[in-house]
Protein backbone atom coordinates (compact mmCIF):
# COMPACT_ATOMS: atom_id res chain seq x y z
CA UNK A 1 0.00 0.00 0.00
CA UNK A 2 1.12 3.78 -0.41
CA UNK A 3 0.74 6.27 1.43
CA UNK A 4 0.53 10.03 1.47
CA UNK A 5 1.01 12.82 4.25
CA UNK A 6 -1.41 14.66 6.03
CA UNK A 7 1.15 17.79 5.59
CA UNK A 8 -0.52 19.50 9.23
CA UNK A 9 0.48 16.11 11.43
CA UNK A 10 2.76 14.37 9.31
CA UNK A 11 -0.32 11.18 9.81
CA UNK A 12 0.78 9.04 6.89
CA UNK A 13 -2.83 7.46 5.55
CA UNK A 14 -3.41 5.30 2.88
CA UNK A 15 -4.18 6.55 -0.40
CA UNK A 16 -7.16 3.93 -0.48
CA UNK A 17 -9.88 4.74 2.65
CA UNK A 18 -12.54 2.17 3.25
CA UNK A 19 -16.30 3.94 2.49
CA UNK A 20 -18.50 3.24 5.48
CA UNK A 21 -21.67 3.98 4.16
CA UNK A 22 -21.42 1.30 1.61
CA UNK A 23 -20.75 -1.90 4.16
CA UNK A 24 -22.25 -5.29 2.86
CA UNK A 25 -25.32 -5.15 3.99
CA UNK A 26 -28.32 -8.18 4.69
CA UNK A 27 -31.91 -7.82 5.43
CA UNK A 28 -31.24 -4.02 5.62
CA UNK A 29 -29.12 -4.26 8.31
CA UNK A 30 -24.84 -4.60 7.92
CA UNK A 31 -23.79 -7.95 7.10
CA UNK A 32 -20.93 -7.85 10.22
CA UNK A 33 -19.57 -10.94 9.61
CA UNK A 34 -18.79 -10.06 5.93
CA UNK A 35 -18.07 -6.12 6.42
CA UNK A 36 -15.59 -7.36 9.66
CA UNK A 37 -14.11 -9.87 6.82
CA UNK A 38 -13.73 -7.18 4.48
CA UNK A 39 -12.35 -4.74 7.33
CA UNK A 40 -9.35 -7.46 8.24
CA UNK A 41 -8.98 -7.84 4.62
CA UNK A 42 -8.18 -4.60 3.72
CA UNK A 43 -6.47 -3.57 6.93
CA UNK A 44 -4.04 -6.53 6.13
CA UNK A 45 -3.39 -4.78 2.75
CA UNK A 46 -2.53 -1.70 4.61
CA UNK A 47 -5.34 0.45 4.59
CA UNK A 48 -5.16 2.61 7.31
CA UNK A 49 -8.27 4.77 7.06
CA UNK A 50 -12.05 3.87 8.00
CA UNK A 51 -14.85 6.75 7.16
CA UNK A 52 -18.34 6.41 8.12
CA UNK A 53 -20.93 8.90 9.75
CA UNK A 54 -23.60 9.92 12.67
CA UNK A 55 -26.69 8.39 10.40
CA UNK A 56 -24.87 5.80 8.38
CA UNK A 57 -26.66 2.80 8.40
CA UNK A 58 -29.43 4.72 10.61
CA UNK A 59 -26.56 4.98 12.88
CA UNK A 60 -25.40 1.30 13.15
CA UNK A 61 -22.44 2.03 11.54
CA UNK A 62 -20.94 3.53 14.06
CA UNK A 63 -21.72 0.77 16.48
CA UNK A 64 -20.67 -1.51 14.13
CA UNK A 65 -17.06 -0.07 13.69
CA UNK A 66 -17.09 0.15 17.85
CA UNK A 67 -17.31 -3.67 18.30
CA UNK A 68 -14.83 -3.92 15.37
CA UNK A 69 -11.98 -1.76 16.39
CA UNK A 70 -12.47 -3.13 19.95
CA UNK A 71 -11.57 -6.32 18.74
CA UNK A 72 -8.06 -5.54 18.79
CA UNK A 73 -7.84 -3.26 16.00
CA UNK A 74 -7.33 0.07 17.12
CA UNK A 75 -4.30 0.53 16.77
CA UNK A 76 -4.11 -0.20 13.19
CA UNK A 77 -6.59 2.66 11.91
CA UNK A 78 -7.35 5.96 11.72
CA UNK A 79 -11.21 6.65 12.36
CA UNK A 80 -13.02 9.07 10.86
CA UNK A 81 -16.80 10.26 11.21
CA UNK A 82 -18.74 13.29 10.68
CA UNK A 83 -21.24 16.27 12.84
CA UNK A 84 -24.49 15.74 11.04
CA UNK A 85 -26.10 19.54 10.53
CA UNK A 86 -29.64 17.85 10.11
CA UNK A 87 -29.40 16.40 13.75
CA UNK A 88 -28.17 19.68 15.26
CA UNK A 89 -31.33 22.42 16.78
CA UNK A 90 -29.12 24.36 19.11
CA UNK A 91 -24.99 24.67 20.18
CA UNK A 92 -25.24 22.46 23.17
CA UNK A 93 -26.58 19.53 20.62
CA UNK A 94 -23.16 19.62 19.31
CA UNK A 95 -21.39 17.45 22.53
CA UNK A 96 -24.20 15.47 23.16
CA UNK A 97 -24.07 14.35 19.12
CA UNK A 98 -20.38 14.03 19.88
CA UNK A 99 -19.94 12.48 23.18
CA UNK A 100 -22.36 9.60 21.77
CA UNK A 101 -19.87 8.97 18.68
CA UNK A 102 -17.62 8.22 21.18
CA UNK A 103 -19.61 6.22 22.97
CA UNK A 104 -20.74 4.58 20.43
CA UNK A 105 -16.81 4.19 18.84
CA UNK A 106 -15.39 3.08 21.90
CA UNK A 107 -12.73 5.57 21.57
CA UNK A 108 -11.49 8.32 23.36
CA UNK A 109 -9.82 10.76 20.56
CA UNK A 110 -11.92 10.34 17.24
CA UNK A 111 -8.43 10.78 14.53
CA UNK A 112 -10.91 12.69 12.13
CA UNK A 113 -13.68 14.76 12.56
CA UNK A 114 -15.75 16.57 10.29
CA UNK A 115 -18.29 18.43 10.07
CA UNK A 116 -20.87 16.71 7.31
CA UNK A 117 -22.05 17.74 3.86
CA UNK A 118 -21.17 21.15 4.22
CA UNK A 119 -23.14 23.81 1.74
CA UNK A 120 -24.55 27.48 2.33
CA UNK A 121 -27.27 26.30 4.07
CA UNK A 122 -25.27 23.72 6.66
CA UNK A 123 -22.12 26.15 6.52
CA UNK A 124 -24.10 28.99 8.42
CA UNK A 125 -26.12 27.13 10.63
CA UNK A 126 -23.25 25.28 11.89
CA UNK A 127 -22.02 28.87 12.37
CA UNK A 128 -24.48 30.33 14.15
CA UNK A 129 -23.75 27.50 16.68
CA UNK A 130 -19.98 28.18 16.95
CA UNK A 131 -19.63 24.66 15.74
CA UNK A 132 -15.70 26.22 14.63
CA UNK A 133 -14.68 27.45 18.61
CA UNK A 134 -16.64 23.95 19.32
CA UNK A 135 -14.36 21.89 17.08
CA UNK A 136 -10.70 24.21 18.76
CA UNK A 137 -11.89 23.38 21.86
CA UNK A 138 -12.27 19.61 21.14
CA UNK A 139 -8.44 19.52 19.63
CA UNK A 140 -7.11 20.88 22.74
CA UNK A 141 -8.42 18.55 25.03
CA UNK A 142 -7.23 15.43 22.55
CA UNK A 143 -10.74 14.46 22.16
CA UNK A 144 -10.27 14.91 17.93
CA UNK A 145 -6.89 14.68 16.51
CA UNK A 146 -7.46 16.60 12.43
CA UNK A 147 -10.29 18.77 11.70
CA UNK A 148 -12.10 18.31 8.50
CA UNK A 149 -15.21 18.96 6.77
CA UNK A 150 -16.76 16.97 3.69
CA UNK A 151 -18.07 19.42 0.95
CA UNK A 152 -21.13 19.91 -1.29
CA UNK A 153 -21.19 23.23 -2.08
CA UNK A 154 -19.75 25.54 -4.90
CA UNK A 155 -16.25 27.24 -5.22
CA UNK A 156 -16.60 30.41 -4.17
CA UNK A 157 -18.46 28.66 -0.94
CA UNK A 158 -15.83 26.14 -0.82
CA UNK A 159 -12.53 28.88 -0.64
CA UNK A 160 -14.99 30.72 2.20
CA UNK A 161 -14.75 27.69 4.09
CA UNK A 162 -11.02 26.89 3.43
CA UNK A 163 -10.20 30.37 4.62
CA UNK A 164 -12.43 30.31 7.74
CA UNK A 165 -10.49 27.52 9.54
CA UNK A 166 -6.95 26.36 10.45
CA UNK A 167 -8.41 22.92 9.05
CA UNK A 168 -6.67 19.56 8.73
CA UNK A 169 -8.01 17.84 6.03
CA UNK A 170 -11.32 18.15 3.42
CA UNK A 171 -13.62 15.77 1.60
CA UNK A 172 -14.77 16.62 -1.86
CA UNK A 173 -16.69 14.48 -4.24
CA UNK A 174 -14.21 14.48 -7.33
CA UNK A 175 -13.81 12.51 -10.34
CA UNK A 176 -14.00 12.32 -14.21
CA UNK A 177 -17.25 14.03 -14.67
CA UNK A 178 -16.83 16.53 -11.57
CA UNK A 179 -13.57 18.14 -11.99
CA UNK A 180 -15.37 21.16 -12.79
CA UNK A 181 -18.41 20.57 -9.94
CA UNK A 182 -18.79 21.84 -6.75
CA UNK A 183 -15.27 22.32 -5.16
CA UNK A 184 -13.96 20.90 -8.21
CA UNK A 185 -10.34 20.70 -9.77
CA UNK A 186 -9.69 24.60 -8.50
CA UNK A 187 -11.05 23.59 -5.29
CA UNK A 188 -8.88 20.54 -4.87
CA UNK A 189 -5.73 23.10 -5.81
CA UNK A 190 -6.40 25.52 -3.59
CA UNK A 191 -7.06 23.65 -0.53
CA UNK A 192 -3.75 21.73 -1.52
CA UNK A 193 -1.76 24.81 -1.66
CA UNK A 194 -2.49 25.60 1.62
CA UNK A 195 -1.35 22.27 3.14
CA UNK A 196 -4.40 21.12 3.32
CA UNK A 197 -4.99 17.31 2.76
CA UNK A 198 -7.74 16.47 0.48
CA UNK A 199 -9.72 13.27 0.41
CA UNK A 200 -11.62 12.19 -2.16
CA UNK A 201 -15.38 10.97 -2.36
CA UNK A 202 -17.63 9.67 -4.70
CA UNK A 203 -14.70 9.02 -6.91
CA UNK A 204 -16.67 6.73 -9.42
CA UNK A 205 -19.60 8.89 -9.16
CA UNK A 206 -21.78 6.56 -7.58
CA UNK A 207 -20.80 3.97 -9.74
CA UNK A 208 -22.11 5.91 -12.53
CA UNK A 209 -18.09 5.88 -14.25
CA UNK A 210 -17.94 2.58 -14.42
CA UNK A 211 -21.86 1.15 -15.27
CA UNK A 212 -23.76 1.61 -18.18
CA UNK A 213 -21.13 3.52 -20.03
CA UNK A 214 -21.10 4.94 -23.23
CA UNK A 215 -19.95 2.57 -26.44
CA UNK A 216 -17.43 5.81 -27.60
CA UNK A 217 -16.13 5.65 -23.87
CA UNK A 218 -15.27 2.05 -23.71
CA UNK A 219 -13.57 2.25 -27.17
CA UNK A 220 -11.44 5.03 -26.14
CA UNK A 221 -10.50 2.66 -22.87
CA UNK A 222 -10.09 0.02 -24.92
CA UNK A 223 -7.40 1.37 -27.89
CA UNK A 224 -5.16 1.82 -25.41
CA UNK A 225 -5.45 -1.28 -23.55
CA UNK A 226 -7.87 -3.64 -23.15
CA UNK A 227 -7.48 -5.31 -19.87
CA UNK A 228 -7.39 -2.29 -17.83
CA UNK A 229 -11.13 -1.42 -16.24
CA UNK A 230 -12.97 1.79 -16.19
CA UNK A 231 -12.62 1.89 -12.33
CA UNK A 232 -9.07 1.27 -12.61
CA UNK A 233 -8.96 4.34 -15.68
CA UNK A 234 -10.94 6.99 -13.35
CA UNK A 235 -9.38 6.08 -9.95
CA UNK A 236 -5.75 6.38 -11.28
CA UNK A 237 -6.52 9.48 -12.79
CA UNK A 238 -7.48 10.89 -9.43
CA UNK A 239 -4.64 9.22 -7.42
CA UNK A 240 -2.44 10.98 -10.22
CA UNK A 241 -3.36 14.25 -8.88
CA UNK A 242 -0.60 15.50 -6.35
CA UNK A 243 -3.08 17.72 -4.27
CA UNK A 244 -4.86 14.15 -3.72
CA UNK A 245 -4.45 12.35 -0.42
CA UNK A 246 -6.47 9.61 0.06
CA UNK A 247 -9.16 8.92 -2.04
CA UNK A 248 -12.37 6.94 -0.20
CA UNK A 249 -14.26 3.71 -1.43
CA UNK A 250 -17.30 2.13 -0.54
CA UNK A 251 -16.34 -1.63 -1.08
CA UNK A 252 -19.96 -3.74 -0.74
CA UNK A 253 -18.15 -6.89 -2.64
CA UNK A 254 -15.03 -8.90 -1.91
CA UNK A 255 -13.92 -8.42 -5.60
CA UNK A 256 -14.39 -4.15 -5.42
CA UNK A 257 -11.67 -4.53 -2.43
CA UNK A 258 -9.53 -6.89 -4.39
CA UNK A 259 -9.80 -4.53 -7.46
CA UNK A 260 -8.89 -1.96 -5.99
CA UNK A 261 -5.96 -2.56 -3.56
CA UNK A 262 -4.19 -3.67 -7.14
CA UNK A 263 -5.23 -0.56 -8.31
CA UNK A 264 -4.02 1.54 -5.94
CA UNK A 265 -1.07 -0.28 -6.25
CA UNK A 266 -0.35 0.12 -9.71
CA UNK A 267 -1.37 3.97 -9.17
CA UNK A 268 1.42 6.92 -8.36
CA UNK A 269 1.44 10.92 -8.53
CA UNK A 270 1.73 12.08 -12.24
CA UNK A 271 2.68 8.78 -13.54
CA UNK A 272 -0.07 8.82 -16.05
CA UNK A 273 1.67 9.23 -19.76
CA UNK A 274 0.43 11.98 -22.02
CA UNK A 275 -0.83 9.38 -24.18
CA UNK A 276 -3.05 7.96 -21.46
CA UNK A 277 -4.01 11.41 -20.29
CA UNK A 278 -4.96 12.22 -23.92
CA UNK A 279 -7.05 9.15 -23.23
CA UNK A 280 -8.93 11.06 -20.32
CA UNK A 281 -9.60 13.99 -22.68
CA UNK A 282 -10.98 12.10 -25.12
CA UNK A 283 -13.56 9.97 -22.81
CA UNK A 284 -14.04 13.34 -21.22
CA UNK A 285 -14.87 14.65 -24.77
CA UNK A 286 -17.66 12.21 -24.93
CA UNK A 287 -19.08 12.68 -21.72
CA UNK A 288 -19.42 16.43 -23.06
CA UNK A 289 -20.96 15.58 -26.21
CA UNK A 290 -23.67 13.48 -25.04
CA UNK A 291 -24.71 16.48 -22.55
CA UNK A 292 -27.72 17.67 -23.70
CA UNK A 293 -26.33 21.36 -22.15
CA UNK A 294 -23.43 22.77 -21.91
CA UNK A 295 -22.79 23.88 -18.56
CA UNK A 296 -19.60 23.33 -16.60
CA UNK A 297 -20.70 23.82 -13.12
CA UNK A 298 -18.94 27.11 -12.88
CA UNK A 299 -21.75 28.10 -10.85
CA UNK A 300 -21.34 32.22 -12.00
CA UNK A 301 -24.67 32.24 -12.58
CA UNK A 302 -25.69 31.72 -9.19
CA UNK A 303 -27.44 32.77 -7.47
CA UNK A 304 -30.83 33.02 -8.51
CA UNK A 305 -33.12 34.88 -6.63
CA UNK A 306 -36.39 32.54 -7.42
CA UNK A 307 -33.81 29.88 -6.17
CA UNK A 308 -33.66 27.71 -8.96
CA UNK A 309 -30.18 25.72 -8.64
CA UNK A 310 -29.06 26.32 -12.24
CA UNK A 311 -25.84 24.01 -12.37
CA UNK A 312 -27.63 21.13 -10.64
CA UNK A 313 -30.61 21.47 -12.40
CA UNK A 314 -28.62 20.97 -15.97
CA UNK A 315 -26.30 18.73 -14.01
CA UNK A 316 -29.58 16.00 -13.67
CA UNK A 317 -30.71 16.25 -16.91
CA UNK A 318 -27.54 15.75 -18.49
CA UNK A 319 -26.85 12.84 -16.54
CA UNK A 320 -29.89 10.93 -18.04
CA UNK A 321 -28.14 11.56 -21.11
CA UNK A 322 -24.67 10.83 -20.43
CA UNK A 323 -25.32 7.80 -18.13
CA UNK A 324 -28.27 6.73 -19.98
CA UNK A 325 -29.97 6.44 -16.33
CA UNK A 326 -33.94 7.62 -16.23
CA UNK A 327 -33.19 6.93 -12.41
CA UNK A 328 -32.00 10.69 -12.52
CA UNK A 329 -35.37 11.47 -12.59
CA UNK A 330 -36.04 10.58 -9.40
CA UNK A 331 -33.27 12.47 -7.74
CA UNK A 332 -33.93 15.63 -9.60
CA UNK A 333 -37.07 15.42 -7.28
CA UNK A 334 -35.38 14.35 -4.31
CA UNK A 335 -32.55 16.82 -4.98
CA UNK A 336 -34.24 20.07 -5.81
CA UNK A 337 -37.40 19.64 -4.70
CA UNK A 338 -37.52 20.58 -0.97
CA UNK A 339 -37.37 17.88 0.83
CA UNK A 340 -33.61 19.88 2.81
CA UNK A 341 -34.55 22.83 2.77
CA UNK A 342 -36.15 25.79 0.09
CA UNK A 343 -37.14 23.95 -3.31
CA UNK A 344 -34.58 24.64 -6.32
CA UNK A 345 -36.23 22.87 -9.45
CA UNK A 346 -36.22 24.28 -12.85
CA UNK A 347 -39.96 25.39 -13.08
CA UNK A 348 -38.98 28.17 -10.61
CA UNK A 349 -37.68 30.05 -13.15
CA UNK A 350 -39.20 33.33 -13.47
CA UNK A 351 -37.41 34.27 -16.71
CA UNK A 352 -35.71 37.77 -15.32
CA UNK A 353 -32.82 37.07 -17.22
CA UNK A 354 -30.36 38.03 -14.43
CA UNK A 355 -27.93 34.84 -14.91
CA UNK A 356 -27.94 35.50 -18.40
CA UNK A 357 -25.37 37.86 -18.33
CA UNK A 358 -23.12 35.79 -16.13
CA UNK A 359 -22.95 32.59 -18.11
CA UNK A 360 -19.59 32.17 -19.99
CA UNK A 361 -20.80 29.17 -21.94
CA UNK A 362 -23.46 31.67 -23.44
CA UNK A 363 -26.05 29.06 -22.64
CA UNK A 364 -30.04 30.67 -22.91
CA UNK A 365 -30.52 30.05 -19.66
CA UNK A 366 -34.26 30.65 -18.86
CA UNK A 367 -34.87 28.61 -22.55
CA UNK A 368 -32.90 25.51 -21.45
CA UNK A 369 -34.56 25.47 -17.88
CA UNK A 370 -38.07 25.36 -19.83
CA UNK A 371 -36.46 22.02 -21.54
CA UNK A 372 -34.84 20.52 -18.02
CA UNK A 373 -38.79 21.50 -16.43
CA UNK A 374 -40.42 19.31 -19.96
CA UNK A 375 -38.23 16.26 -19.25
CA UNK A 376 -38.05 15.99 -16.25
CA UNK A 377 -40.80 17.29 -14.17
CA UNK A 378 -43.65 14.82 -14.48
CA UNK A 379 -46.98 15.39 -13.56
CA UNK A 380 -46.59 13.22 -9.99
CA UNK A 381 -43.59 15.14 -9.25
CA UNK A 382 -44.62 18.38 -7.06
CA UNK A 383 -47.95 16.39 -5.21
CA UNK A 384 -44.81 13.85 -3.94
CA UNK A 385 -42.81 16.59 -3.32
CA UNK A 386 -45.75 18.41 -1.46
CA UNK A 387 -46.27 15.09 0.86
CA UNK A 388 -42.81 14.39 1.46
CA UNK A 389 -43.03 18.17 2.97
CA UNK A 390 -45.73 17.52 5.10
CA UNK A 391 -44.38 14.13 6.16
CA UNK A 392 -41.03 15.91 7.31
CA UNK A 393 -42.66 18.74 9.06
CA UNK A 394 -44.91 15.94 10.88
CA UNK A 395 -41.46 13.59 11.80
CA UNK A 396 -39.97 16.93 12.93
CA UNK A 397 -42.60 17.87 15.50
CA UNK A 398 -42.56 14.62 17.02
CA UNK A 399 -39.21 13.99 16.89
CA UNK A 400 -38.38 17.36 18.50
CA UNK A 401 -38.50 16.20 22.15
CA UNK A 402 -35.91 13.39 21.45
CA UNK A 403 -33.08 15.21 20.08
CA UNK A 404 -32.21 16.53 23.10
CA UNK A 405 -29.85 13.63 23.03
S1 LIG B 1 -33.82 33.81 -15.59
FE1 LIG B 1 -34.65 32.21 -14.30
S2 LIG B 1 -32.90 31.07 -13.60
FE2 LIG B 1 -32.12 32.98 -14.43
S3 LIG B 1 -31.97 34.28 -12.60
FE3 LIG B 1 -33.96 34.66 -13.54
S4 LIG B 1 -35.37 33.28 -12.48
FE4 LIG B 1 -33.29 32.58 -12.06
S1 LIG C 1 -22.85 30.15 -15.63
FE1 LIG C 1 -23.44 28.86 -17.34
S2 LIG C 1 -21.88 27.23 -17.40
FE2 LIG C 1 -21.72 28.24 -15.41
S3 LIG C 1 -23.03 27.02 -14.06
FE3 LIG C 1 -24.30 28.67 -14.84
S4 LIG C 1 -25.28 27.79 -16.64
FE4 LIG C 1 -23.57 26.48 -16.14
Amino acid sequence: MQYREVQSTGDQVSILGYGGMRFPVVAGKIDEEKATEFLKKAIEAGVNYIDTAYFYHGGQSEIFLGKFLSSGYREQVKIATKMPPWSVQRASDLSKIFEDQRRKLKVDCIDYYLLHALNRETWTKFNSMNALTFLKTLKSERKIDHVGFSFHGDRTLFKEIIDAYPWDFCQIQYNLLDDLNQAGKAGLEYAASKGIAVFVMEPLRGGSLVKNLPEKVLEAYRAFDDTRSPAEWALRWIWNHPGVTMVLSGMTEQQHLQDNLLYAERSGIQIMSREELRIISDVKAVYHKLQKIPCTGCQYCMPCPFGVDIPRCFDLYNSVFLLNQKKMKGFYWLQLGGANGAPSYASLCKNCGKCLEHCPQSIQIPQRLIEVKTYMETPLMKPAIAGTQILLKVQKLFARPKKRL
